[in-house]
């Protein structure tokens, strides 16, 4: 993509601090505004703002709510909002890649259905007819990822407002600004369009604290998190109706009788896509010996950099490790180029992947790691390769990868593992519809069990009767 990074830059600045002054955010001096478009200051208020826009929202057409998803997708797609929220979501976070945050929230303003997911059931017969109904949950709450924040705030709202709610956001802190722009981006639009205010509210400054306001909140009817274990737990345990959408450490096997030179290709596009966060991506790979040394000599023809001095190997992991073994968040993220730079080795940014050869019990192979770096696991035959890639994931059933054309191990893997998603021969982005058939999200409930969340997800299944009439056989 041919970009000049300072022309946007320009571009950026410039109309955050517009949207940013007319919200009162990160802006001096505050200028007196007429309208917070769903920017509140209290997690209170923007529960509250977000329950009368749910009353009027129930009480639209279907005709109207599709025209506001529809509204929703040309704001994300217009040249300069999507340039400016892929720009500052980078910026802000410290998190992924410029272009791959494009593709992002392309795919999550093109392929998030809208209402027509909302498939109604009917039974007929001599007692009459029974419709059942997708109908709104109410105002739910949604807690999003440093990862994805503004993909995810797109495809929620996309898919919550396409059931009738509303939802009240809670960002990760260290996303806020780049969540404020779009919530106001996004209501402004809605309003001029002719939708209720406050489809989509946040609060002023996400925190713990407000996230867990929002979670006890009297009115919000569902909990959706997207993020890592412990706030999967938390919205688990609040007694409400909760989608858990957790994290994943997504195994990739590969056997003797793939083509290797395309899994290899695969594998470090997948792997590379937007710095390694996605929760997709190919995290560490198990390979079968016959074809591992080829395997790995096809990805370094493909911007692999490996390493193969172990003293090196465990100077990384330590680099990019915290105390707990945990990802670094300074390093979350970053390209290997900026990774191996920490280490004195420079490369140029053809560069994508760092790969090295370990034993299946390696730190690297445990951990999700979320940076570009990827692991590889030499094995015996498929069935050790599977085994270990079962294990390397630790039932989180979230994502897993195989190349093969034996269609019994294929099976096997897939059965085995028993993740929310399996691609065989292709990236993992695939899996989200990015090169694969099927919808997009940024919501894969695995632990709740909704998978790859759609409007549907987010609605409750009502029954309406009428007995013994309107059935026409
Ligand atoms: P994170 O868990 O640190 O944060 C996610 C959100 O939860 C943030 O808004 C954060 O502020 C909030 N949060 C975290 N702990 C909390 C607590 N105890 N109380 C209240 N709020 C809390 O995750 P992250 O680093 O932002 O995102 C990466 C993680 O999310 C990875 O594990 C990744 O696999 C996972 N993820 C999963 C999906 C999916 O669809 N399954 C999508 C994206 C990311």
């Amino acid at each position: 993509m041919e970009i000049d990074e300072s022309v946007i830059e320009r571009l950026v600045r410039q109309a955050v601090k517009e949207v940013a002054c007319d919200n009162k955010i990160d802006c001096e001096p505050v200028k007196k505004v007429e309208k917070n478009y769903g920017i509140y200051k209290t997690m209170e208020e923007a529960v509250e703002a977000s329950a009368v826009a749910q009353k009027k929202l129930l009480f639209s057409t279907m005709a109207q709510r599709q025209a506001y998803v529809d509204v929703i997708r040309k704001t994300v797609l217009k040249k300069e909002n999507m340039e400016m929220i892929s720009l500052l979501s980078v910026e802000e976070t410290g998190i992924g890649k410029y272009e791959h945050k494009i593709i992002k929230n392309t795919l999550a303003a093109n392929k998030t259905p809208g209402t027509e997911d909302l498939v109604t059931e009917a039974k007929t017969g001599d007692h009459g007819l029974t419709v059942i109904e997708y109908c709104p949950f109410g105002v739910i709450g949604a807690i999003t990822p440093t990862t994805n924040p503004t993909e995810t705030i797109i495809n929620n709202s996309i898919s919550m407002i396409a059931g009738g709610n509303t939802v009240v956001f809670s960002p990760h802190p260290r996303a806020t600004k780049v969540s404020h722009l779009l919530v106001s981006l996004l209501n402004k639009a809605l309003e001029e369009a002719g939708a209720p205010s406050d489809l989509i509210t946040t609060v002023e400054a996400p925190s713990i604290e407000n996230t867990n306001i929002l979670m006890e909140h009297p009115k919000v009817r569902m909990i959706v998190a997207t993020g890592g274990p412990s706030i999967v737990k938390k919205v688990m345990s609040t007694g409400k109706k909760a989608i858990g959408a957790g994290a994943g450490n997504p195994p990739v096997v590969v056997d003797e009788t793939a083509d290797v030179e395309k899994a290899a290709k695969d594998i470090i596009d997948g792997c590379s896509f937007d710095n390694n966060v996605p929760c997709i991506a190919e995290k560490e790979v198990f390979a079968v010996d016959q074809i591992c040394d080829y395997l790995i000599h096809c990805m370094k023809q493909n911007g692999a950099y490996e390493m193969k001095d172990p003293e090196m190997i465990a100077k990384l992991d330590a680099l990019v490790s915290n105390e707990k073994g945990k990802p670094k968040v300074s390093f979350v993220g970053k390209s290997a180029q900026y990774i191996l730079g920490q280490l004195g080795i420079n490369v140029d940014d053809s560069i994508r992947v760092i790969i090295m050869e370990v034993n299946k019990d390696h730190h690297l192979v445990v951990e999700e790691m979320m940076m570009p770096i990827l692991p590889i696991v030499r094995t015996e035959d498929v069935d050790q390769a599977i085994e270990y890639a079962y294990v390397a994931e630790h039932g989180n059933r979230h994502t897993a990868m195989m190349h093969s054309r034996n269609v019994e191990k294929l099976s096997k893997m897939a059965k085995l593992l028993e993740t929310t998603i399996f691609v065989k021969n292709a990236p993992s982005y695939a899996g989200i519809g990015a090169g694969g058939e099927g919808h997009t999200t940024f919501t894969i409930a695995g632990p709740t069990g909704e998978g790859l969340t759609s409007a549907r997800s987010f609605c409750r299944k009502r029954k309406c009767v009428m007995a013994d009439a309107l059935h026409i056989r």
